[in-house]
């Protein structure tokens, strides 16, 4: 728009589009090919991440699982750890899940009917509408977080998106303002438009394609819109994280539930506060151990609370241990050596685990996913199915 605001004449979609051609993102990774595939793989990885945050995860996932086929034969456990780092893991298991669908229900093609798309794990109205209109050039409105906010300033809609009211007049607008073609383009426009121009903190007004008519914009009140969320304090948790040590300075991991924090990831064991550490392993891993030493506690923000984590370093006793104890599959131990950084970030740990080990033991992790070993071999971040001997009580390495 070099500057200068359109005139109101031409229709919303179709200045947006002239934009598009001009300004549009045109060589993000999953726009070519355009494949149904590449399209719903990109939407999923995007809620809730950005774009520049997401791209290295998808060229790494296409690499690896270039179709849904090979998407729905990998092991949960590799599509776990190429995700690591991404955040929000039930959106990978949702993923694995909706390829299998897609393998099993559909032939391994994209169903072209907003329903059947809906209907999968983890894709809602947007995202489906989104995959349609992009993998296919369906007429279908899209409302994700960027376009909401264009839409609330631009009809000036009052009220927090999140209610029903609020979001159903948002769907109805989207929905007047689509064009009859170029569905696919127009709906990486009006994304580009609120990730790039109608941003949250800074619009850059002067450069909009639809200024000329944006109500938010001529009233001067673009910090109206959208309302935000109705304010509610983030509840606040504590939990223990257990560093347990066996004789060989290897220590414990665990794999998670799967569902809650981390569902399914690999993690040092985490006891909830008033839960008992040592009751905690005897019962889960068949293992005794004496406290040695508490770190300093450090926080992680989760969407819906604050946690803070207390690592209590621990080693293993051998009084009483019971007798069975032997290997289970939800348990290995890892021996850490300096090198260990991108071995432990190709497990799939969850990133404050990953980050507090790699405080303790210097590492030098660069969160190079690649690694599908979701335990790597001996030597750097080694697994261990071995029984784990239970030992005499030891120091623990310098902090
Ligand atoms: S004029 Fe400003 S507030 Fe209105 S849609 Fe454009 S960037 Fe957003």
């Amino acid at each position: 728009m070099s500057g200068r605001n359109p005139a109101v004449g031409a229709s919303f979609a179709d200045r947006l589009l002239a934009w598009f051609d001009v300004h549009g993102r045109s060589n993000l990774p999953w726009q070519t090919p355009r494949s149904a595939y590449r399209v719903w793989l990109s939407e999923v990885m995007l809620q809730q991440t950005q774009v520049a945050t997401v791209i290295p995860y998808f060229e790494r996932f296409i690499a690896r699982f270039p179709d849904f086929a090979s998407l729905a034969a990998a092991d949960i456990d590799e599509v776990l750890a190429l995700w690591a780092g991404l955040g929000y893991y039930a959106r990978c298991r949702n993923l694995h899940a909706a390829a299998k669908q897609v393998a099993s229900v559909y032939r391994g093609e994209m169903p072209n009917d907003l329903e059947a798309v809906q209907a999968l794990p983890g894709v809602g109205r947007s995202t489906a509408a989104a995959i349609l209109a992009q993998a296919y050039g369906a007429r279908h409105a899209i409302l994700d977080g960027n376009v909401k906010r264009v839409l609330a300033r631009h009809a000036a809609i009052a009220g927090w998106p999140g209610t029903p009211k609020v979001a159903d007049r948002l769907w109805a607008i989207s929905e007047q303002k689509l064009p009859m073609t170029r569905l696919a383009d127009y709906t990486q426009a009006i994304m580009d438009l609120g990730a790039t121009l109608c941003t949250a903190r800074a619009p850059a007004c002067e450069r909009c394609p639809v200024a000329a008519d944006c109500i938010a914009h001529r009233e001067a009140r673009i910090g109206e819109f959208p309302s935000s969320k109705p304010a509610k304090a983030r509840p606040y948790r504590r939990a223990t994280l257990l560093v347990v040590e066996n004789e060989q300075g290897a220590i414990l991991i665990e794999r998670r539930p799967p569902t809650g924090i981390w569902g399914g990831l690999w993690s040092l064991p985490v006891a909830a506060e008033g839960e008992s550490a040592d009751e905690l392993l005897r019962q889960r891993h068949g293992i005794r151990i004496e406290p040695i030493d508490t770190l300093p506690a450090f926080r992680h923000a989760f969407t819906h609370f604050e946690l803070e984590l207390t690592p209590l370093l621990c080693t293993l006793i051998d009084d009483d241990a019971p007798t069975e104890v032997r290997e289970r599959p939800d348990q290995r131990w890892l021996t850490i050596s300096a090198r260990s950084g991108d071995a432990l970030a190709g497990i799939g740990l969850p990133a404050p685990v990953l980050g507090f080990l790699s405080r303790r033991y210097a590492l030098n992790a660069t969160n190079d996913t690649s690694t599908s070993d979701p335990c790597p071999a001996p030597s750097t971040a080694s697994s261990s199915g071995s029984k784990p001997k239970a030992s005499r009580v030891r120091r623990s390495p310098a902090r």
